[in-house]
């Protein structure tokens, strides 16, 4: 058994059967063979490492002819390696001993050399891992035909464990059969970490190199409370993982009956709650839970879930779906925060190779700068509005010059639906995220132009420390609970209350309990988080009064150090609500 950290970004506590993407996604069906399937098993394992050699030496062949001997000689090394009788017999033995699959007992043996060669300490030595995956992946294309594994395809319950997940390939994860999953990068507040809460699948990311211990079907706990992987658990392990998984299902059926009870202090002022979503399918969650509507749509993934270019009535048939379940209640439909890591396939051909996508074209910059896009959507989300309470929202603004073009945007869009006599909402609410500092800074300016602000606290952490969000070797350094992001806030809710601007916090931090009273307390009023998270939210909202969130604010307020704040705040939490956090 071996226990592996990282970052936990969406809880749950979840036993199940590994399923390790490589580069080529291979998924090992089986573990174990029937023990008269034997000498059955064995011969198709001599049969696909014959069959590699054979491709190998070809390869040899191939390359020794067209480029030289020298280049022949890199597969000489592994065919070298696919012939030694030592690996093969370590294999043959697994599967007669243990009835090991041949797929499984490979991958096992030659991950357990791969992992050798890269404890050797040698760079050299270190690199010669990745010829061993090389055969590996190879034996397995063999032994498993063309049940190559396709994500989206998947049809047995599995924990996924991959180097990376791109927001689009976590996005076409089947929540039925993806247990939880588990990557080796990844930061706190990555669209992929935030994914995996939007689906409610236990995930942990962040945990650098640990594929090659794993082999796929080897049984793994992912524990998204503690952001823990535990890889072939023993069984008393397995025995109280199973026991928490149960108990944590428990105090989320407990929590979830506070659904209907009302969002508000014990002093009585209402805190609304409402549901961030990526689907439109999760406008249930939010009901569910009893979010007073959606305070953040994430519409670009419309894009990043298909292949293909989503059209006007693709865009408009998902507003409705989100907006006709509730139609009295907000729902804040964001404009596409394209960019940066999401990237659908259907656009490559307008990607930005940047070494910095983060501060390149992405979010509204991007839509200004492909308006045929932009329009697409604010004619959808225009015609939706029609049938209710559904506002705008543009992501990533920097400048008042930038959101007074996508204004003018809009204006010609409804000109053009006007012209074409087709009904739309005119009076739509129009709104922007404050998720870069100059947006906080310039608040006040920004207070003139828009009906409402919404506090990304993921990018505004990002921006305001230089730290990337998505990446695990900077997040220590990514912390909500900085003075800076408490002092930015401050200055915005400040800033609105002048010209009486609604203020909400959409990004994770509204979405933290340990943060519930010191947003409060700095004047926040409106929170909107991941459906999951918001009765634990309003646990605490009702156990709390204003003066002594104002109180706890405060005396934030007077420290100077991110651990310091988180440190208060977490003891300051279990006065507030002991049960769910001594
Ligand atoms: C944010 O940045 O806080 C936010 C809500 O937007 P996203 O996480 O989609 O960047
Ligand atoms: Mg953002």
């Amino acid at each position: 058994m071996e226990i592996k950290r990282g970052i936990a970004v969406s809880p749950g506590v979840v036993p199940g059967p590994a399923l390790v993407l490589g580069t080529e996604d291979f998924r090992i069906p089986r573990r174990f063979v029937s023990v008269n399937a034997v000498d059955v098993e064995v011969a198709r394992f001599r049969s696909a490492i014959d069959a590699v050699c054979n491709e190998i030496s070809e390869n040899e062949r191939l390359a020794s002819e067209r480029l030289g001997a020298q280049y022949g000689a890199i597969f000489t090394a592994h065919l070298n390696l696919a012939r030694d009788h030592k690996l093969r017999e370590e294999i043959e033995e697994l599967i007669r001993e243990r009835t090991y699959s041949p797929e499984f007992a490979s991958s096992r043996v030659l991950r357990r050399y791969a992992k050798l060669f890269q404890n050797l300490g040698n760079q050299y030595m270190a690199e010669r891992a990745v010829d061993i995956f090389d055969l590996e992946k190879r034996l397995l294309r063999h032994l498993l035909g063309t049940e190559r594994e396709e994500l989206a395809h998947i049809t047995e319950p599995v924990i996924v464990l991959a180097t990376n997940l791109t927001p689009s390939e976590t996005a076409s994860l089947n929540p039925e059969f993806v247990l939880g999953f588990a990557t080796e990068v990844g930061g706190h507040t990555s669209h992929t970490a935030i994914l995996a809460g939007a689906l409610e699948i236990p995930a942990v990311v962040g945990i650098g190199p640990f594929l090659s211990d794993v082999s796929g079907g080897d049984t793994i706990i992912i524990d998204g409370n503690h952001g823990e992987v535990i890889i072939d658990p023993d069984e008393p392990t397995l025995k109280r993982y199973r026991v928490t998984r149960d108990r944590i299902k428990t105090a989320n059926q407990k929590l979830e009956l506070l659904g209907d009870l009302e969002s508000k202090t014990a002093d009585g002022v209402p805190i609304k709650l409402f549901g961030n979503i990526e689907f439109p399918e999760e406008v249930d969650h939010c009901i569910k839970r009893g979010a007073e509507g959606v305070g953040l749509y994430r519409t670009e993934f419309l894009y990043l879930k298909d292949d293909r270019e989503p059209s006007e009535e693709d865009h408009f048939n998902a507003y409705r779906r989100v907006v006709d379940p509730i139609p009295t209640l907000p729902v804040v439909i964001r404009t596409l925060d394209l960019g940066a890591e999401k990237f659908p396939h259907s656009l490559e051909d307008l990607a930005e190779v940047s070494p910095n996508p983060v501060l390149g074209l992405r979010s509204v910059r991007f839509t200004l700068r492909n308006l045929g896009l932009f329009k697409t959507q604010l004619r959808a989300i225009l015609r939706a509005a029609v049938y209710g309470d559904i506002r705008i929202m543009f992501p990533l603004v920097t400048s008042v010059l930038e959101l007074r073009q996508a204004k003018m945007i809009l204006g010609d869009v409804m000109e053009d639906l006007e012209e074409e006599g087709i009904p739309f909402c005119r009076d739509i609410q129009v709104g922007m995220m404050v998720e870069v500092p100059s947006a906080a800074l310039l608040a006040d300016r920004f207070a003139e132009e828009v009906d409402f602000f919404s506090i990304g606290t993921n990018d505004l952490i990002q921006y305001t420390l230089a730290v990337d969000r998505a990446n695990p070797t900077v997040a220590d350094l990514y912390s909500a609970a900085d003075p800076s992001i408490l002092r930015l806030i401050r200055m915005v809710v400040a800033a609105a209350a002048k010209k009486d601007t609604p203020v909400v916090v959409c990004g994770q931090m509204s979405g933290d309990p340990l943060f519930t009273s010191v947003l409060i307390g700095m004047g926040i009023r409106e929170l909107s988080a991941t459906p999951f998270s918001l009765p634990i939210i309003k646990q605490v909202i009702r156990n709390i009064t204003i003066p002594q969130a104002e109180e706890i604010a405060a005396h934030a307020d007077t420290l100077d150090v991110a651990r310091d704040v988180e440190n208060y705040l977490r003891g300051e939490l279990k006065k507030i609500s002991p049960d769910e956090f001594s």
